[in-house]
């Protein structure tokens, strides 16, 4: 390994070539890496942010969700696809990555900024086994589904709401998954990795699923995580606060920090569905910074708060400016509304549900 030089004419190039060092190494490069996306996107033009997180894993940002890449032999196996403007810029980015086939997609909720790319890269991708489609019975529907293209695998919630909703809502046909699984959890060992996908029954809605990449100790979240504000709880699809916070205890579990040997980076990276990659520990204050948030909120409404007393007590106040934001449609007040809302059904909270 070369060592930067005083030969380097820039600053700038010397940070690459620090990077570049760095990133064929194992240890702190990972992590530091996963949290500075600009600086490893500062190569690509085309807006999106393509992060090696393990050998044969990517993390492809920049198109509406966080889309994990897993690579082997059979081509590629996608989480999420990302918002349909973006499936022609991340199919690019995959073939820069390998010229294999996408085979198989998985979608972590019925978000359009999770499954809007899906038409555009199964129609790009093959089935994993492309003969099946004609070869026909006695194989798995996940073999013969989708006509050759490659499959998406999700949460039956995911199917029930896309063909619920109408007018301008509706989710075109090519959108929505080809296999679907209505029990606790899906199994499958593809590309020499297990990947196993856990179902969420009430958390960002009622269709998550958190996808255990198990060889590769990658977990992809999904919007039970979003670093980029406070968790969105969408109640209209099935959501709640007490779910959300059951889904981050289920991580928890799931999650391993660099201990006992501190110095040593090993530990399981989570990939959001927004936002940087988290570890064991950022997923600690994460979760407690929602339970306190959630804990104050149920005091303020035992001592017979309204919501607008509840808002001008500041309940979020510590983590406001670390979790939460005023832009956009799910700004902190509205969290703040929604767990006022759950809260108020109730005659109190329910206990933490550790599962
Ligand atoms: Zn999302």
């Amino acid at each position: 390994m070369k060592r930067p030089t005083k030969s380097l004419k820039t600053a700038a190039a010397a940070g690459a070539a620090l990077l570049a060092l760095f990133s064929g190494a194992p240890g702190w490069s990972e992590r530091a890496a996963a949290q500075q996306p600009a600086a490893r996107g500062a190569a690509n033009t085309d807006g999106l942010d393509v992060q090696k997180l393990r050998d044969n894993v990517y993390l492809i940002a920049g198109a509406g969700s966080n889309i994990v890449a897993q690579v082997g032999p059979i081509g590629v196996v996608l989480v999420d696809s990302g918002n349909t403007e973006s499936a022609p810029r991340v199919l690019a980015a995959i073939r820069r990555i390998t010229p294999l086939p996408v085979r198989y997609i998985i979608n972590t909720s019925m978000d359009r900024d999770h499954v809007g790319g899906n038409q555009v890269l199964t129609a790009s991708g093959l089935s994993i086994l492309p003969g099946a489609v004609v070869a026909g019975a006695g194989l798995d529907d996940a073999l013969v589904s989708n006509a050759g293209k490659a499959s998406v695998l999700a949460h039956e919630n995911v199917q029930t709401r896309m063909s619920e909703a109408t007018g301008a809502a509706a989710y075109p046909f090519p959108l929505w998954p080809t296999k679907t699984f209505a029990f606790h959890a899906y199994s499958m060992y593809l590309n020499g990795e297990g990947f196993r996908i856990i179902h969420q029954p009430a958390a960002h809605t009622d269709g998550d699923v958190i996808v255990e990449l198990r060889r590769n100790d990658v977990i992809v979240t999904g919007d039970v995580i979003d670093t980029t504000r406070f968790p969105m709880i969408d109640v209209a699809r099935g959501g709640s606060v007490q779910g959300l916070l059951d889904a981050l205890n289920r991580l928890m579990d799931m999650t391993i920090y660099n201990l006992p040997i501190q110095w040593n980076d090993d530990r399981t990276l989570l990939v959001p569905g927004h936002g940087r990659v988290y570890d064991k520990l950022d997923l600690l204050e994460y979760r407690d910074a929602i339970t306190v948030v959630r804990d104050r909120v149920a005091d303020l409404i035992k001592e017979g708060k309204n919501l607008q007393q509840v808002k001008a007590a500041n309940p979020t106040l510590g983590y406001r400016s670390e979790y939460g934001t005023d832009r956009g449609e799910w700004t902190t007040d509205k969290f703040v509304e929604t767990i006022f809302a759950e809260l108020s059904k109730k005659p109190g909270p329910a206990a933490a549900r550790v599962n």
